[in-house]
């Protein structure tokens, strides 16, 4: 199944506001593994496809918005190895499709669409009982890929990557975080910068994923989880909120490294990033940035 994707490359950044600090920066492109399935998505998705697989499930339905690179992902994936999906919408359907949407119908997802109050259900008994109801045998994913399988996958996401003092992300849930955490040394770190507002009720959920995976009967990781701090002065006034500022920035990042950024998630990680190294908050260090992919979302924001 990992056949068809690339092995990350890590890139070096020539910032000379890193080397003034002493700070060595690195990115490693997770947006380059696939060209639809990439990412940390596709990391999340890996064990839960294979669950689904294993219990002889031949549909996927799942859960997001109307921009979700989740969605996206599941979409081509489903496609790729074949099983029926269906996206569960949040939100009225507006015509014409955006481009994410369009995509997965292509894809073959079947698309339907719940309210904004119902959506908020999406974690319960009630709502995937009544989906099972009227979709029949559907192996349910959470959104975003975000329980124990989809941790078990960010595990390997630094599986054969070592020599780095500090990985930084960007986080939503945490999911990737938590998984990410269980593969570095202890006298390596992890830093997240949590996109949404009031970042810091991630701190009980990643506690809450690494205590849930550890009791689980999942495969033990070989590491206990690695140091990790959250930094939530970032998020830009909300998940998919951003201003001119970051936008500039994200495309100046581009000019001058060729690298693009997403809006949502890795474009804030990077401005905090850039921005605390400006303060003299990391010094002599090694940093790997993790690029989680997301640049499909970007066509929501083109005004
Ligand atoms: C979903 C997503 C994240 C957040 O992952 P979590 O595991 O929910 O923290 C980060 N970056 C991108 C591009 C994403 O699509």
């Amino acid at each position: 199944m990992s056949s068809i994707f690339l092995p990350p490359p890590i890139q070096k950044i020539n910032s000379e506001i890193a080397t003034n600090a002493g700070v060595n920066l690195y990115i490693l492109r997770l947006d380059l593994m696939h060209p639809q399935i990439n990412g940390n998505k596709w990391f999340k998705l890996k064990y839960n496809l294979a669950a689904a697989k294993e219990k002889n499930f031949s549909t996927i339905l799942t859960f997001g918005g109307a921009y979700s690179n989740h969605i996206y992902a599941t979409a081509a994936a489903g496609n790729l190895f074949g099983f029926r999906t269906i996206g569960i919408i949040r939100g009225e359907e507006n015509i014409p499709l955006n481009s994410t949407l369009q995509f997965a119908v292509a894809q073959g997802m079947q698309l339907v669409y719940i309210n904004r109050q119902t959506y908020k259900q999406r974690h319960t008994e009630k709502l995937q009982t009544q989906l099972q109801q009227q979709f029949g045998e559907v192996f349910i994913i959470p959104e975003g890929g975000c329980n124990l399988n989809g941790m078990r996958g960010c595990i390997e996401i630094l599986a054969t990557i070592k020599e780095f003092n500090t990985v930084c992300l960007a986080c939503g849930t945490g999911t990737t975080l938590a998984g990410m955490t269980l593969s570095l040394n202890q006298n390596q770190k992890m830093i997240g910068f949590p996109v949404l507002k009031g970042g810091n009720f991630l701190q009980e959920d990643i506690n809450n994923l690494l205590k849930n995976y550890l009791a689980s009967d999942l495969p033990k990781p070989v590491n206990s989880p690695a140091p990790w701090e959250l930094i939530c002065n970032y998020h830009f006034g909300g998940y998919a909120k951003i201003n001119n500022e970051l936008k500039l920035f994200c495309q100046n990042f581009q000019e001058q490294h060729d690298i693009p950024l997403d809006y949502v998630y890795t474009g804030k990680m990077f401005y905090g990033v850039m921005d605390l190294i400006t303060q003299g908050y990391f010094q002599s260090e090694s940093l790997l940035l993790v690029h989680t992919g997301g640049l499909q979302g970007n066509i929501g924001f083109t005004n």
